[in-house]
């Protein structure tokens, strides 16, 4: 237990001296914080979004802005209590005006998650997004299975990290449903493959 805090304290400040790409120089003049994650350091289950936005920036913290509260709602529908899940994102600082991730920025920052996945040993990773999903898809071998998000969004792939068997489950971002209630449902549905890896 006492190495798992250790190494997870060596990423975070890894992460707060990085200056690999130019969202370094963004959190210097915004006085924002590196969103490195929150949650169970043993968690069963893995969220891996996007990249902080304003409030995340703001705060250190993962999903605590709007998209955070359909997060929420989302992990209350299938009774799974967000302490007891590990939640992080691929990019760890806020890219300006919430742009998508950039290829060099993707590629600078997931070292990092690589490693937060390797000590947390999660059952079951899950990429909330497109740019999350493809990342861990390609990463884990399941680079030949990857469709579009609206095709295979709560579908389960079983494979293999270096440690264990380990399950993905894409889902959509959580921030599709700020304006749809039809989306909320399909979240809903998708969430609830999750309570058997409770
Ligand atoms: N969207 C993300 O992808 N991650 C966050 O932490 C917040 C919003």
């Amino acid at each position: 237990m006492k190495r798992i805090e250790e190494e997870l304290k060596k990423i975070k400040n890894e992460v707060l001296s990085c200056k690999k790409c130019s969202l370094y120089k963004e959190r210097v003049e915004n006085r924002f914080f590196p969103v490195i994650g929150e949650g169970n350091h043993q968690a069963k289950i893995m969220f891996v979004g996007e990249a902080p936005g304003l409030q995340e920036a703001k705060t250190g913290r993962p999903f605590c802005g709007a998209a955070g509260k359909i997060l929420d709602e989302l992990l209350e529908s299938a009774g799974i209590k967000r302490k007891d899940v590990y939640i992080t994102n691929i990019l760890k600082d806020r890219p300006p005006e919430n742009r998508d991730p950039q290829p060099e920025e993707i590629q600078a920052c997931t070292p990092s998650l690589e490693r937060q996945i390797e000590i947390i040993k999660p059952k079951v990773l899950c990429p909330l997004g497109r740019y999350s999903m493809n990342f861990l898809m390609e990463k884990l071998g399941l680079g030949d299975q990857i469709e579009g998000i609206s095709k295979i969004h709560g579908k389960l792939f079983k494979t293999k990290d270096l440690f264990q068997d380990i399950s993905i489950i894409p889902f959509y971002h959580p921030a599709v449903a700020a304006y749809n209630p039809n989306m909320k449902n399909v979240l809903k549905k998708d969430f609830s493959i999750l309570e058997r890896f409770k």
